[in-house]
C-alpha cells in the first residue's frame, strides 16, 4: 500500500504533533500543504532521473518527497536541527536523497556539488524559500556560478514582480537586472495563502529562472558593472546624470558627467528604471574607458 504523501494537512499535523514541532516565524517556515502547488512546483524545473535536485529549507519534506518521486538525486539543506530527526523519518523510504543540517548561506555549494551531484546531467535548485532571506540565497546561487539549469523557487509576490519586471515598469530596478543578467526569468503561478500552514502575511508566487549559458550582456568588469547599475537607482525618482554624479563625481561640475552619457548615448535627463541592460553595460565600458571607478 502507498503511504500517505507528506504534504495532505492531516499527515502534516500528525508529524507536527507527533515530534511536538513548533513554527519558528523567524525561520520563514510555512510548509506547503497542496499536492497541486507542489506538482507545480516541481513540473516547473524539468526533472528527469538523469538530474540532481538542490533544495533549500526541506521542512517536513513536502517537496524533497515529490523531488524524490522525480530526480535522480536530492540533495536539501536545512537550518533548524528540530527537522532533521523528521526528515530522516519522512524521508526514509528515497534512497536517493541526502539531508544536510547548515544555513545554505554559509554551506560551500561547490564542494557540495562535488559530493552529492556527480554523474548526473544537470541540477536545479527547486524551493520554497524562507522569505526572510530570498535576495542573499539567489545572488549567493547565481554569483557563484553554479552548474545549475533551472532556479524554481516559491518567493514572496512582489519579488517575484521585481525579477522578471522590463524596463520602464513600476517593479524594475536593480534586482530585475541582477537576476536577469544570469537567467531569463518566467513567473509560473502566484498562489494562495491558504496552501501553507502556517499561513505567511504576504502574497506568494512561483518563479522560474532559466539560467543562461553565459550572461545576458558581455562585460568587461562585472563589479563595475552592478556597482553603476545600483548607483543609477539609490534615488528612483532622481535623473541617472543627478545619481551618478553622488557617486562618481561628488566635488566636480556636471560636464565630464555629461560627456560621458553622451558617449554612451544616454540622455541625462532620463531616470534609471528606464535604461536597458545594455545600456548598463555600455555606460559601465564607457565609465571604465575614462578610468572612472
Ligand atoms: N520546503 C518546505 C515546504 O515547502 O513545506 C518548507 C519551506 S519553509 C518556507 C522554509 C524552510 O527553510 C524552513 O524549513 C526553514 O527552517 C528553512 N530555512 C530558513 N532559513 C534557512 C537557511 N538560511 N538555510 C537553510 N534552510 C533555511
Amino acid at each position: 500500500m502507498r503511504t500517505e504523501e507528506i504534504s495532505t494537512p492531516k499527515r502534516t499535523k500528525e508529524i507536527i504533533a507527533r515530534h511536538g514541532f513548533s513554527f519558528k516565524k523567524s525561520l520563514g517556515q510555512n510548509f506547503l500543504i497542496d499536492q497541486n502547488i507542489l506538482h507545480n512546483i516541481v513540473a516547473a524545473a524539468h526533472l528527469t532521473p538523469d538530474k540532481g535536485a538542490l533544495e533549500i529549507g526541506p521542512g517536513i519534506g513536502a517537496l524533497t518527497e515529490k523531488l524524490a518521486q522525480t530526480a535522480g538525486k536530492v540533495t536539501a539543506v536545512e537550518i533548524d536541527r528540530r527537522l532533521i530527526p523528521i526528515l530522516e523519518e519522512v524521508l526514509s523510504p528515497y534512497p536517493n536523497v541526502s539531508v544536510e543540517q547548515g544555513d545554505v548561506l554559509k554551506v560551500d555549494l561547490k564542494d557540495l556539488f562535488a559530493r552529492h551531484f556527480e554523474g548526473v546531467s544537470g541540477v536545479s535548485v527547486v524551493a520554497n524559500l524562507p522569505y526572510y532571506v530570498t535576495t542573499p540565497i539567489l545572488m549567493k546561487l547565481l554569483e557563484e556560478k553554479l552548474p545549475l539549469e533551472n532556479i524554481v523557487v516559491m518567493i514572496q509576490k512582489e519579488v517575484a514582480q521585481r525579477m522578471a519586471a522590463s524596463p520602464g515598469s513600476k517593479d524594475y530596478g536593480s534586482l530585475s537586472i541582477a537576476v536577469q543578467y544570469y537567467c531569463e526569468p518566467q513567473l509560473v503561478c502566484t498562489v494562495p495563502h491558504t496552501v501553507f500552514i502556517p499561513q505567511p502575511n504576504v502574497e506568494s508566487a512561483v518563479i522560474r529562472l532559466k539560467v543562461r549559458d553565459k550572461p545576458a550582456v558581455e562585460v568587461e568588469d562585472e563589479d563595475h558593472f552592478f556597482e553603476i547599475m545600483q548607483a543609477s537607482f539609490v534615488q528612483r525618482r532622481k535623473t541617472i546624470a543627478n545619481n551618478l554624479k553622488s557617486r562618481y563625481f561628488p566635488k566636480e561640475g556636471r560636464e565630464r558627467l555629461e560627456e560621458l552619457l553622451q558617449q554612451a548615448e544616454i540622455d541625462p535627463s532620463r531616470r534609471g528604471e528606464t535604461l536597458s541592460m545594455e545600456e548598463y553595460a555600455v555606460l559601465s565600458r564607457v565609465f571604465l574607458q575614462a578610468g572612472i571607478r
